[in-house]
C-alpha cells in the first residue's frame, strides 16, 4: 500500500493510500481533513490551516498537512468543525442501545451492525468502574468515538452516556466533557431490606400520613391496562429501600441537569432486591412530584443479567413483570434501560415486544469479548498466556463484578488444539473468565514495568481491524435484530 503523504484529496483513489474513502472530509473553508491507516492505528490528517494539533509534512500537491494527535484539543476541534462527530441527546428516540468501547477501537464495528437497523447508538459509555480499569478517562473515550464517526461518516446521530455516576462531582466532569447521557446510580442511597423482619420495617418506618393517604387509599390506576395496588408494608419497604435515592436524584436533577441538553437516567439496578412493579411505580410517582425529568430508568429486573453470558431466571415472570415496567415507564413518559444486557438472547425479543419497541438497552464489554475471541483465532499462543493470567487473577476480579463463575467448568487449555481455542468463547465460565478480567490484563506490567499484554494486543487488533469490525458487526447485528424483531 502507497504511503498516505503521497495522497491527493479530490484526486487519488484513497484506498490506494491507507485513507479511508468514507473519512474523506471538506471543512467550511474547504480544507480537507480524512482518516489514515499508518500502520499504528489511524490518524487525522488535516490541512495545517483547518488547525489541528501534530506534526506536519508536505503532501503531494504541495500543501502543508498535520498528521493528528489524538488528543482532547484535537477532539475538540474535530467535533467544532463536523459537528455529526459530537453527540446529542439521542434517547427519547424510540430504540436506543449503548454498546461503549472499552478498547477505543470498537465503534467502526458497530457502526456497521447500526447502519442496517433503526436502532440509535450510544457509542461512548463509560462507568468511573470501567475508565478506572482500563487506564482511561471521559475524554479519551468520547474522542475514540468522535474519530471513529468521522472515519466511517455516520451521520445519524449518536449519544455518549457517563455511565453509572455516583456523585455530583461526576455528574458534572462528564458533562462539562461533553456528555449528553447522565446515568445516576443511586445505590449507594438504596437500602438493602431483604434481611429485614416486619418489626424491623415498622421500626425503621416514619408514618407519613400524607404518602399513606396517597397509595393506600385503594387501587392506582397506572393505565387501561395496569393497576397498583399497595398494601402497608409495600409502602413502607418502597420508603425504605428508595427514599434517599429519590431524594439524592431529584438534587442531582436540580443542581445538575435540569435545563441543560443531557438524557437523564435513574438507575437502581445494582442492588439485591429486583425492584418488583409497585416500588418502580413509586420511584416514578415522587421523581415526578419533585419534577424530575428522566428519559429512562433501569429497574433491578428479576432473574440475573450477569456479565457477558445469556440471561438466567424465569422468562414467564420476567415477561409477566417486564410488561408491568413498560406500562408504567410509558405512563411517566419514559423508557425502560435494560442494563448488562450483552448476550441476553434469550430475552431480546421480550424486551422488543413488551416495550412496543420503545427502550433502551446496554451491552458492555461484549466487544471486548470478541477482541478476545480475535486473539484465539489468530494468536493462539498469546491467548494461552492471557488466559492463564486471568485464571490467576480470577478471585482479584471477582470484587468488581457478581458472576457465579464455575471455573471447573473451563477445560484446561493443554487439552485444547489451536484451533478449539476460539470455541472457548461459546462457554458461559469462560466467557465471564475473560469478560471481569479485562481491566488486570490491560494494566499487567513485567517486572521492567513495561506492558505485559497491552501492546500487543493493540497491535494484533490493529492488523486485524477488518476482521474485527466484522465479528462486531454480526455479534452487535444480532442483538438488534432480536430486539427490533427483524425491523
Ligand atoms: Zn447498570
Amino acid at each position: 500500500m502507497k504511503d498516505f503523504r503521497s495522497y491527493i484529496p479530490g484526486i487519488s483513489d484513497p484506498a490506494e493510500f491507507g485513507v479511508f474513502e468514507r473519512s474523506v472530509h471538506k471543512t467550511e473553508k474547504g480544507e480537507y481533513v480524512f482518516t489514515a491507516r499508518t500502520g499504528k492505528g489511524d490518524r487525522i490528517v488535516a490541512e495545517r490551516s483547518a488547525g489541528f494539533k501534530g506534526e506536519g509534512f508536505t503532501g503531494a500537491d504541495g500543501k502543508e498537512y498535520v498528521l493528528a494527535e489524538n488528543c482532547h484539543e484535537n477532539g475538540e476541534l474535530l467535533r467544532k468543525l463536523f459537528p455529526f462527530t459530537a453527540p446529542s441527546p439521542i434517547l427519547s428516540k424510540q430504540r436506543t442501545v449503548g454498546t461503549g468501547d472499552r478498547l477505543g477501537i470498537a465503534t467502526p464495528g458497530h457502526l456497521r451492525a447500526f447502519s442496517r437497523f433503526d436502532v440509535y447508538p450510544v457509542l461512548a459509555q463509560q462507568s468511573v468502574r470501567e475508565l478506572n480499569l482500563t487506564e482511561r478517562d471521559f475524554e479519551n473515550v468520547l474522542d475514540c468515538a468522535s474519530r471513529a464517526v468521522f472515519r466511517e461518516d455516520y451521520t445519524r446521530g449518536w449519544g455518549a452516556d457517563g455511565d453509572h455516576l455516583k456523585t455530583p462531582e461526576e455528574v458534572e466532569y462528564a458533562i462539562s466533557c461533553g456528555y449528553t447521557m447522565i446515568t445516576l446510580d443511586c445505590s449507594a442511597y438504596i437500602k438493602n431490606v431483604s434481611a429485614m423482619t416486619d418489626q424491623e420495617l415498622e421500626a425503621e418506618y416514619i408514618p407519613n400520613e400524607m404518602l399513606e393517604n396517597e397509595y393506600l387509599t385503594g387501587p392506582v390506576k397506572v393505565s387501561d391496562a395496569l393497576t397498583v395496588e399497595m398494601d402497608m408494608k409495600t409502602l413502607m419497604q418502597a420508603v425504605i429501600i428508595y427514599g434517599k435515592a429519590i431524594d439524592f436524584a431529584a438534587k442531582i436533577w436540580r443542581e445538575h441537569i435540569k435545563g441543560r441538553p443531557v438524557d437523564f437516567e435513574i438507575s437502581i439496578d445494582e442492588t439485591d432486591t429486583p425492584t418488583v412493579p409497585a416500588h418502580h411505580y413509586f420511584v416514578a410517582n415522587e421523581l415526578t412530584k419533585r419534577g424530575v425529568k428522566i428519559t429512562t430508568m433501569a429497574p433491578r429486573f428479576c432473574g440475573e443479567f450477569q456479565k457477558g453470558i445469556d440471561y438466567i431466571g424465569d422468562l414467564d415472570q420476567f415477561r409477566a413483570e417486564m410488561k408491568k415496567h413498560a406500562a408504567i415507564a410509558d405512563a411517566f413518559g419514559y423508557k425502560i434501560s435494560v442494563h448488562s444486557g450483552s448476550d441476553k438472547f434469550s430475552v431480546f425479543p421480550s424486551v422488543g415486544e413488551l416495550t412496543g419497541q420503545h427502550f433502551h438497552l446496554k451491552t458492555a464489554g461484549t466487544s471486548w469479548l470478541e477482541a478476545m475471541k480475535l486473539v484465539a483465532m489468530k494468536d493462539p499462543a498469546l491467548y494461552r498466556q492471557i488466559h492463564g493470567f486471568a485464571l490467576e487473577n480470577f478471585t482479584k476480579a471477582t470484587a468488581y463484578y457478581h458472576v457465579t463463575t464455575d471455573l471447573s467448568k473451563i477445560p484446561a487449555l493443554e487439552t485444547l488444539s489451536d484451533a478449539e481455542l476460539p470455541a472457548l468463547f461459546e462457554n458461559s465460565d469462560a466467557r465471564q473468565l475473560i469478560h471481569i478480567t479485562y481491566g488486570l490484563i490491560l494494566t499487567a506490567r513485567n517486572v521492567d514495568g513495561s506492558l505485559r499484554f497491552k501492546d500487543r494486543l493493540y497491535d494484533l487488533w490493529n492488523t486485524y481491524e477488518e476482521d474485527y469490525a466484522a465479528l462486531l458487526d454480526a455479534h452487535i447485528g444480532r442483538h438488534l435484530e432480536m430486539l427490533c424483531g427483524g425491523r
